[in-house]
């Protein structure tokens, strides 16, 4: 894209995005929760289905002017069947967020109870925080990972939801590097009465690579965003059984959101089939060898990961042993064009403003093309930023190492 009709209407923005296509060429990506669209997905979000109205579902509309709104969204709708088998799904959902929201309130009232990850072991926002719509008109009981294991405790999730009884139990993390069970969740919810909801958020990709077991035959709604692993646009989608299918419809459309974002979810369509793809696949497993490598090596150079190490696409790293917060460790990588974002640890003693922790994931960088050499000069590069983080000359000569490599793989 050239951006020639921008550079005229606005060069403010223009300029903005000049600046992030440089930012993101230069720096190495490693927030767990990002990737890179194909640039087929990226003409789609900026093609002229921005310019439609389609409330309502395809062939019951209530615009006119919707039969090509309907191809595309009938085609979302397909494709993402084939990837995930379900039986039902929405592909409407602006965000992730609102995937859950409609989750919740097609099937919970307000002051009920919910029984889902706290944010502070590895949960979501929208998994029931005091901040946050769900922890606003939801109870919460929170499970989290054992102290010395790093992994979920499955006893205390069944010993919570027998003693609490919640009307849903939910399962899925934003930073939790184990392979989750979701028959056990499924067995807890049965034996406590409890709905269950996983929110695939960040492993989509993966699950729908076969890479990581898949909650379809276990919970009775799945949510996910797009765009983290399963590299699509910006949004969010709720799958389920054709049962809980109108409920779920009647919550996003009318219930909390007007128009859908054609644009939006015609990209779903062309994401959703390049997941169907064997490239795709191969991808996934390389972000999941990607991310192994990565976490040995930082071992290999002294550092904790929580849990021991990753069956996923990301790690959380535990730096008290290197003394220095994970806001300082942002800022140090940031500084060397390495990409990361602090993040508490299960037990923080630190606020989350500061953390302990940092948290590492591979999509990004797998997407670049790179494999295990680059994620080892990557390794050795975070590890030297960390050791050296007060020197500005040891950081700069060390930005140019990450340079190099951005500039053997470039992403635009
Ligand atoms: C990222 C994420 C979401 C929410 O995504 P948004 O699109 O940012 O609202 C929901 N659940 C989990 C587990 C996530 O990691």
């Amino acid at each position: 894209m050239d951006y020639e009709n921008l550079k005229m209407a606005d060069p403010e923005v223009y300029d903005a995005i000049r600046n992030e296509i440089a930012r993101e060429r230069k720096n190495i990506v490693l927030i767990a929760s990002e990737n890179y669209t194909s640039p087929a997905v990226l003409e789609v979000q900026g093609s002229v289905f921005t310019n439609k109205y389609a409330e309502g579902y395809p062939g019951k509309r209530y615009y006119g002017g919707c039969e090509y709104a309907d191809i595309v969204e009938n085609l979302a709708v397909r494709r993402a069947k084939d990837v995930f088998g379900a039986e039902h799904v929405n592909v409407q959902p602006h965000s992730g967020s609102q995937a859950n929201m409609a989750v919740f309130f097609a099937f919970l009232k307000p002051g009920d109870k919910i029984l889902s990850m706290s944010l502070s072991h590895g949960g979501h926002l929208s998994h029931g925080a005091s901040v946050n719509f769900s922890g606003i008109f939801y109870k919460t009981v929170s499970y989290g990972v054992n102290r010395d294991t790093g992994y979920i405790d499955y006893d205390e999730v069944r010993r919570l939801a027998l003693e609490n009884r919640p009307k849903l139990i939910l399962v899925g993390a934003s930073a939790y590097s184990r392979i989750i069970d979701f028959r056990v969740f499924s067995d807890i919810a049965k034996e406590s009465g409890a709905y269950l909801m996983a929110d695939i958020a960040h492993i989509a990709g993966l699950v729908a690579a076969g890479l990581h077991p898949s909650p379809l035959p276990h919970a009775d709604f799945v949510t996910t965003t797009t765009h983290k692993t399963l590299r699509g646009p910006r949004g969010g989608m709720i799958m389920c059984r054709a049962e809980h299918a109108k409920a779920i419809d009647k919550m996003i459309f009318p219930g909390i959101q007007g128009g859908p974002l054609v644009h939006v979810i015609a990209a779903k369509a062309v994401a959703l089939k390049e997941a169907l793809e064997q490239k795709f696949r191969d991808y996934q497993a390389m972000v999941i060898k990607n991310a192994k490598t990565l976490a040995g090596e930082l071992v290999k150079r002294g550092f904790k990961i929580i849990s021991g190490g990753t069956d996923n696409h990301m790690m959380l790293v535990d730096l008290t042993s290197k003394g220095i917060t994970g806001k300082d460790a942002e800022e140090a990588l940031g500084k060397a064009c390495i990409t990361v974002n602090k993040n508490v640890i299960p037990y923080d003693k630190r606020p989350p403003a500061v953390t302990s922790g940092i948290r590492l994931g591979t999509p990004c960088v797998t997407t670049r093309g790179m494999g295990g050499a680059e994620i080892v000069e990557i390794a050795d590069v975070l590890s030297s930023v960390i050791q050296n983080n007060k020197d500005a000359a040891a950081i700069s000569a060390l930005a140019q190492r990450i340079d190099s490599l951005c500039n053997r793989f470039p992403i635009y």
